[in-house]
């Protein structure tokens, strides 16, 4: 106590006697001990697990990998102990520093996103305050200096699905395209001006010079060929054991996520483990570089030790609507913006829009009405469903002026039973005697899984 108080007092001495004499001010070079080759952005404690394998062969190779989370994981159950809420993240945020640790990890950061159980992107993103931790991101990525960010999936597919995972690959994307830009985040960029700065961080601008995704869709054939794919089963040159045992070391820290299943690995022989999938190679999908390189080709193909100038992507210009549409919208039609103005087309996306639910659980689907006509419309929207499907709210006439755009949430109510099986829904749009639209959406029904908002 002694000792804080003289510290402060030095401190408020010192200030204004100090900011005279810039030459004290540190060096301008970045702090080398935190530039990363590879940063991993993800949504939660454990998310790291699809990867880990991967992760561990890149440290062997000497490469620098450090990790940022969103969030702290708060929102699940606990195995350990009675802890919920924010106490809970204390829980995951130690066992992933553990967990990290053990594979060699040490730089990870957490950001202030809170945990969002559901599957909606928009609701993760506005729950995190969208800007404010895409500011997080950027600054993380310029304060790290990544040569390659490695983050989920930013889409919609059946599997787990969860919003949080695909909001950290959006924000991780954003960022790739925006961390060196000058203009971006500015303060992040001035430099500090007062002894005690708070306020300005120094840092400077960073282009990435790739960035890959990796997926927890439930279907993972669809990602063969998008990007490198990395074998897990040879032996780590530093520990000595397959790289897939390395990431089940790393994952056995999880224990208020998975205590019984951690607790039955050790009865599991080789063979079981495998099934359980923890020999499956790790696959990637490549989403954009900015210094060449093949799809499939290794990570650091291309990836050259200098900087390079910030790149801003590609603008793909959007086709002009005409006339009477409707449109899939909430994180559907979000995707659809994301993919043009990222340049990300080339990105999978499920052949049909598809979703998970619980049976008996509400269906939403939403939807956009656009009028490019120059005269007032009566739209008709109806729903087709299989039988034991009920249509609760949103279909019937709406009138939607000329130029103007309506939102309309259709509900229906799915079947009780929850046994697991596959619905086609489709809504119809009417104008004029005539069909404007029609929507397809697949729908698993199962038990459990996230709910839809
Ligand atoms: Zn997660």
């Amino acid at each position: 106590m002694k000792l804080r108080y003289s510290l402060c007092l030095l401190t408020l001495f010192a200030s204004p006697l100090v900011a005279q004499t810039p030459k004290s001010l540190p060096t301008t070079e970045a702090d080398v001990r935190f530039k990363a080759d590879v940063l991993l952005v993800v949504a939660h404690p454990d998310d790291e697990t699809g990867v880990s394998a991967y992760l561990a062969q890149l440290l062997d190779q000497h490469k620098r990998v450090a990790a940022v989370y969103l969030t702290h994981g708060e929102a699940g159950h606990n195995n350990m102990g009675p802890e919920r809420a924010a106490s809970l993240g204390a829980v995951r945020e130690m066992e992933l520093r553990h967990a990290m640790t053990k594979l060699g990890i040490d730089n990870v950061w957490f950001l202030d996103g809170r945990d969002t159980p559901t599957q909606n992107v928009l609701e993760s993103l506005a729950n995190w305050h969208h800007g404010a931790a895409l500011e997080e991101v950027v600054r993380m990525v310029r304060f790290t200096r990544p040569e390659v960010i490695v983050t989920w999936l930013p889409g919609f597919f059946v599997g787990e699905n969860h919003g949080d995972h695909q909001a950290s690959g959006v924000l991780a994307t954003e960022a790739f395209d925006m961390a060196g830009d000058p203009s971006i985040f500015p303060a992040q960029l001035a430099a500090p001006v007062h002894v005690n700065e708070t306020l300005f961080d120094g840092l400077r601008p960073w282009q990435p010079k790739k960035i890959y995704y990796f997926s927890d869709a439930q279907e993972q054939e669809q990602f063969k060929k998008t990007g490198p794919e990395y074998v897990v089963t040879g032996i780590s040159s530093a520990r000595k054991l397959p790289y897939w045992r390395i990431a089940m070391e790393e994952f056995e820290f999880h224990l208020s996520q998975y205590r019984n299943y951690i607790e039955g690995l050790a009865k599991k022989d080789d063979q079981e483990l495998v099934k359980d999938g923890w020999s499956d190679p790790v696959q990637l999908t490549f989403g954009k570089s900015n210094v060449g390189g093949s799809v499939t080709g290794d990570v650091f193909e291309g990836v050259i030790s200098e900087p390079i100038a910030f790149i801003r992507p590609a603008e793909e210009v959007e086709k002009p609507r005409a006339g009477l549409s409707v449109e899939l919208a909430g994180p559907w039609g979000f995707y659809q913006t994301f993919r043009r103005e990222h340049a990300l087309q080339q990105l999978p996306q499920a052949a049909s829009p598809e979703i998970a639910i619980a049976g008996g659980a509400a269906l939403q689907i939403p939807l956009l009405v656009r009028n490019g006509t120059a005269t007032s419309k009566e739209i008709t929207l109806s729903v087709t469903s299989p039988e034991g499907w009920a249509t609760k709210d949103g279909v019937g006439s709406y009138t939607v002026r000329a130029g103007d755009e309506l939102p309309v949430v259709v509900t229906l109510d799915s079947p009780k039973k929850a046994e697991s099986k596959m619905a086609e829904i489709v809504c119809h749009a009417q104008a004029d005697g005539q069909a404007v639209a029609t929507i397809k959406l697949q729908v698993h029904l199962r038990a459990g899984g996230l709910p839809q908002d």
